[in-house]
């Protein structure tokens, strides 16, 4: 990680306890994780970052004595126990990564639970069964949310990229037990909310994937304190058609067109740079060994469509980058999935690295992209929420953070 430009302290962005708060010492702390890991067909983990990013909190609540219940979602089970999405093989690993041993209940509320929790001694791991072999879970059931406190003292948010959910584990066990955030929820909250309202200025954003209504409330927020945004991937065609433009069949959301051409406007009354790709890589399908062809955007033909920026857009966005103290990026510039579609990303993946700038990554596809490219390691921040991700930089609130206990000075 990049540890030459911290932000400046970020104070009060998150006006709630944290685990440091916690006087943690033979006390039962119940930390909802996000061990939402992908899987093969196997059962096998294929990555497991997710773990990895919640063991700072682990390894804390653990170095201070508590008893720690580890509690998270996997999958879609639609509220009953269903084996292909048994937290078992989190348990393995996470037992590897941590060195010591942790309790795999069979179960995450009810007596045998209940039993083992009883038996724990300070520094004890045990974790819970998935949450949502349960209805109660996602439908935020009142005495499902009271069985999960009942096994414990405190309550401790990790799971950022679960936070923008209702549901009992988030919102509903906080009603009953003190509640505090972890480190990740923290340094999230800290970088996409803290540096983002109050970036080190230039403040560049760069902003791409499929849809600009994705991305139009991401736009909204940050206008106040942005200085230029990059506009790559499928949402640059509604903004180029928006302006009067042919875009072959490049994607383009016709209900979007009036938005997008209102946002272009309102940052260029700000002072905001406005840059669009000036040449794409053109295809007629995605098809793999279809024919590709560079092209100036303005030049896209009927029936081929735009699926990623040009080597002279790349070359533009890096160069924008160039003065940028600040730099959030959110969204591919391409195809990137396909590899024909795929340098334009890869290039300004590397770009974002390479800045003198405190640099945020965030959405699942961005997080990849920067990993493939090979310089996840240059990223000051790779944020590990999806949608809690846009939420927070729309500067909509999460219910995960809202239902936190207040600090008080
Ligand atoms: P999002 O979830 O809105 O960030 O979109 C991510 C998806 O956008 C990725 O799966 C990309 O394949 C897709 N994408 C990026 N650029 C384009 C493009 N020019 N045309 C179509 N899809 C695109």
């Amino acid at each position: 990680m990049k540890n030459n430009l911290n932000p400046a302290p970020i104070k009060d962005v998150l006006a709630k306890l944290t685990i440091e708060d916690l006087d943690l010492n033979g006390k039962r702390v119940f930390i909802r994780v996000d061990f939402n890991v992908p899987l093969d067909e196997n059962l096998n983990i294929t990555d497991d970052r997710r773990i990895r990013s919640a063991l700072p909190t682990i390894n804390y609540a653990i170095d201070e004595g508590a008893k720690v219940i580890l509690a998270s979602h996997l999958g879609r089970p639609k509220g009953r126990p269903d084996p292909r999405y048994s937290l078992a093989p989190v348990a393995k690993r996470l037992k590897r990564l941590l060195n010591k041993d942790v309790i795999f209940a069979p179960d995450c509320i009810g007596p045998q639970v209940e039993n083992i929790v009883n038996k724990m001694q300070n520094g004890d791991v045990v974790l819970l069964e998935n949450l949502r072999f349960h209805e109660g879970e996602e439908k935020n059931d009142e005495a499902f949310a009271k069985a999960l406190a009942s096994l414990a003292d405190y309550y401790v948010n990790d799971a950022f990229g679960t936070a923008h959910r209702a549901h009992a584990s988030i919102v509903g066990i906080p009603k009953y037990l003190p509640a505090a955030a972890g480190f990740l929820l923290k340094k999230e909250i800290e970088y996409l909310k803290g540096v983002v309202n109050n970036p080190i200025r230039p403040f560049v954003a760069i902003l791409g994937g499929a849809k600009v209504s994705g991305k139009i409330g991401v736009l909204e927020n940050l206008e106040g304190n942005v200085d230029k945004v990059l506009v790559g991937g499928g949402m640059a065609f509604t903004f180029i058609k928006a302006m009067g433009y042919e875009v072959g069949d490049s994607l383009v959301e016709e209900d979007m067109l009036e938005t997008a051409q209102r946002i272009r406007k309102k940052l260029k009354e700000r002072g905001v740079k406005f840059y669009l790709p000036v040449d794409c890589v053109i295809a007629q399908s995605l098809e793999p060994g279809a024919e590709t062809k560079i092209v100036p955007t303005l030049e896209i033909p009927k029936g081929w469509k735009a699926l990623d920026i040009g080597p002279a857009t790349a070359r533009l966005f890096s160069e924008a980058l160039h003065n940028a103290k600040t730099i959030l990026w959110n969204g591919p510039m391409g195809v990137f999935e396909i590899d024909a579609f795929s340098r334009g990303t890869y290039a300004v993946a590397r770009a974002v690295a390479d800045a003198y700038a405190l640099t945020i990554v965030g959405g699942g596809d961005t997080d990849l992209a920067v990993h493939r490219a090979g310089v996840s390691d240059s990223i000051s921040f790779i944020s590990t929420g999806g949608g809690a991700t846009l939420q927070l930089l729309e500067g909509r609130e999460l219910p995960g953070i809202a239902a936190l206990t207040d600090k008080k000075e």
